[in-house]
């Protein structure tokens, strides 16, 4: 702080300039949904830190993708096809803004990949995530990893070549982002357990009558947290915490046996690390994505944010854990030994599991149908071991079409 006639005035930090290389260039697939919005509430409150350089977004979008536009100025945006990029243009005919749009999965890759870039953040949703991952990597891109699915399908071949390339992903997953955290400083070798928690979901205290006939409003609504319906589906039948113990197998290169989930519910915890001499290092904030999302934008470093969510630890009445119940809630069960494997097993699961919940969404199958349709793909597949990329794009083709055949014979 510099003093001038006895007031205040604030030095601007030149280490972060614009025009410094410090500044974090953005790319981001999937800016409309969930974590894409408030990935870019996060880049608005630090616009002289971080700065968007590349945006894709899905169909059904393109009025907001045209507003982050206006906003943020990429070079260069990503719709579905050509019919959305003409309508993009039109939503943008009066601004003066120039930019690239780009369509399909080249220009996925092409934002996933732009030279302007230091830092893709990862906030689309499903398997689409794989392809345009792999190209950034492959670049050399630092990755914010919010498409937990990227790692559950293709874990061992995303790791590998972030090794072989030197470069990082960093967890947007809360779960993830709390045990990155906690890690701070340990070797894996020091580690016994990393106790992943969850919610427990919309459905934790209901009875299995209850569960069984859950609507598809029921499962939309999360007590806690504001998603994508994907992922909320995912969180009521506990899938997604599967799907977590699996993303963190990979990221953190830790036995998935040694990965215990519980649930406490009011999502204070985030997660925690358990050492080998009994410690435990948890991660507490309030449940708010903004969080795990301002960390990975400044990793390595912690920035302030000024109106951020903040915990008051006085205002905690309690912490409550609880075990998960894996007979009300058997996709935890069924992704948890999956975990267990370097297979094709978890790309089948994940994609099995992205129909099955889309047909769930449409009311084309009920809640408990969910588990059941997910075991017979899982039965009916020939496991590939230590798969390779076309072992894992295989699978995920053979996986949507056998969920659809058993899905089809069900209704
Ligand atoms: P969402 O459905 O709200 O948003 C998905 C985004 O991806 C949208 O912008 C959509 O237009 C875009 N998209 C979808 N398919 C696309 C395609 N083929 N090409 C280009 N863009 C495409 O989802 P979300 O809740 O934001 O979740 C995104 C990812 O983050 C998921 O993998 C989810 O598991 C993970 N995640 C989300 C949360 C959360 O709080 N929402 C928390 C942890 C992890
Ligand atoms: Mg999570």
């Amino acid at each position: 702080m510099k003093w001038l006639s006895g007031l205040p005035i604030r030095l601007v930090n030149r280490a972060y300039s614009p025009s410094n290389e410090n500044m974090k260039k953005i790319a981001i697939i999937g800016s409309t949904g969930s974590i894409g919005r408030q990935a870019l509430e996060v880049i608005g409150a630090h616009r002289d830190k971080l700065k968007v350089v590349a945006l894709a977004a899905g169909k059904n979008s393109l009025d907001e993708l045209a507003q982050q536009i206006n906003v943020f100025a990429p070079d260069i945006v990503s719709v579905p096809n050509g019919q959305a990029a003409g309508d993009l243009r039109a939503l943008l005919n009066n601004t003066k803004i120039k930019l690239d749009i780009l369509v399909g999965e080249e220009g996925l890759e092409a934002v996933a990949t732009h030279s302007e870039s230091n830092l893709l953040l990862t906030a689309i949703v499903g398997f689409a995530g794989v392809k345009p991952t792999l190209a950034a990597i492959k670049k050399g891109k630092t990755i914010a990893l919010a498409n937990k699915e990227t790692l559950v399908a293709a874990g061992s071949i995303i790791m590998s070549l972030v090794k072989e390339k030197g470069t990082k992903i960093i967890p947007v997953d809360s779960e993830h982002s709390a045990i990155h955290q906690c890690l701070s400083g340990y070797a894996i070798s020091d580690i016994r357990h990393l106790w992943l928690t969850g919610s427990g979901g919309p459905f934790r205290t209901w009875n299995q009558k209850q569960i069984d006939n859950a609507t598809v409003k029921d499962a939309l609504q999360h007590p806690n947290w504001s998603m994508g319906k994907k992922i909320t589906v995912d969180s009521a039948t506990l899938m997604n915490k599967g799907l977590e113990i699996i993303e963190a197998r990979w990221l953190f290169d830790f036995d998935p046996r040694k990965i215990k989930v519980v649930i406490q519910p009011q999502q204070i915890l985030h997660s925690a690390v358990e050492f080998c001499d009994g410690s435990i290092i948890g991660q507490f904030g309030l449940p708010d994505m903004k969080l795990p999302i301002h960390y990975a934008l400044f990793y390595p470093h912690r920035a302030e944010f000024a109106d951020g969510p903040r915990l008051n630890l006085c205002e905690l009445n309690s912490l409550t854990f609880e075990t998960p119940d894996y007979d009300r809630f058997p996709c935890l069960k069924i992704a948890q030994e999956v975990a267990k494997e370097d297979s094709t097993a978890a790309c089948v699961l994940n994609s099995a599991n992205e129909i099955i919940v889309e047909a769930f969404l449409q009311e084309r199958i009920r809640f408990k149908d969910i588990p059941v349709s997910l075991m017979r793909v899982l039965d009916k597949h020939n496991r590939v071991a230590s798969p390779d990329l076309e072992d894992i794009l295989e699978a995920d083709l053979w996986a949507r079409d056998e969920a659809a055949a058993i899905l089809k014979a069900m209704v």
